[in-house]
């Protein structure tokens, strides 16, 4: 198995993953998505909120809100010695105290852990008039996005087969499939079609250059073919700010070797017979 980059930045990445089943590909998205432990607020103690929005409205607001987490000062509440009673060491508070006339920021949420913020400070959450006010605890605990889509440390993550494009003699590079493509990654070179160069992963394998290509009359069998390589996938992932994607995808590699372990371990224990891994 093979994972090329194309794109790798704190929030954002793109890329290759060769020699692999679609299950495989299918089960490291799902681990990306659910299966990555982030910090998000799971309970509010208000005590006092004369904003426009009720208080469940206000505290569905706070629960989105992605926060910086680092599993290195926190675990996730399940696998907590408190037995997910909530402990320093599986959540932490935050305070807020804002009175209008005032915009309400993730900012104004003042963790008692300063290794712990929230990952953007601009993100609105309410406007306050004057003499409105918000006063509330609130604390977040490590857990994962398979519980609730709040700590889902992704708010973009999926993958495509690989394209493969193909163009027959038959082509006489009438251009018709260039003025097609929606993603315009063709062109017409040496009086044949080909794809621009660099260009052949944007293919959205939509199949209107080879209808366009009927269309021209062309007989039986167009002149290009798009199909898959089932074996290589495109990923494009995108955190939401809690974790940087490298670490996500690192988790997530990670959760799936050790359920591999723990079943191979648990096959061995039913059959008696010794897996490779
Ligand atoms: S593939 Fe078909 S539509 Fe495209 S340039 Fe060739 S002949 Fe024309
Ligand atoms: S399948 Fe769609 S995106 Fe891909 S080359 Fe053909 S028209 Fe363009
Ligand atoms: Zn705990």
């Amino acid at each position: 198995m093979e994972i090329i980059f194309s794109q790798l930045d704190e929030n954002n990445g793109r890329f290759q993953l060769a020699g692999c089943s679609t299950p495989f590909a299918n089960s490291i998205r799902r681990a990306m998505i659910g299966e990555v432990p982030t910090l998000a607020i799971e309970t509010v103690k208000i005590y006092d909120n004369t904003s426009a929005l009720f208080d469940e409205m206000l505290t569905h607001r706070l629960g989105l809100i992605p926060i910086r987490s680092n599993e290195e000062c926190l675990v996730p509440q399940s696998r907590c010695s408190c037995g997910g009673e909530g402990c320093p060491s599986c959540s932490v508070i935050f305070t807020m105290s804002v009175e209008g006339p005032a915009m309400v920021y993730s900012r104004d949420l003042i963790s008692q852990d300063p290794r712990i913020s929230p990952a953007e400070p601009d993100i609105p959450i309410v406007k306050l008039i004057k003499d409105q006010k918000v006063v509330l605890e609130a604390r977040a605990v490590m857990s994962v996005g398979r519980e609730h889509a709040k700590w889902q440390p992704t708010t973009a993550c999926g993958y495509k087969v690989h394209p493969v494009i193909q163009v027959s003699d038959k082509c006489d590079g009438c251009g018709q499939c260039v003025e097609e493509c929606p993603r315009g990654i063709l062109e017409v070179r040496n009086r044949r079609v080909a794809v621009i160069e660099g260009q052949l992963e944007e293919c959205s394998l939509c199949q209107l250059c080879m209808r366009a290509c009927m269309n021209t009359g062309i007989g039986d069998e167009p002149g290009i073919m798009v199909t898959t390589d089932e074996s290589r996938f495109l990923f494009v992932v995108e955190g939401d700010g809690s974790l940087p994607v490298r670490e996500i995808i690192g988790q997530a590699l990670e959760y799936i070797r050790t359920q591999s372990s723990e079943l191979s371990a648990q096959i061995e224990e039913i059959t008696g017979e010794t897996r490779d891994e």
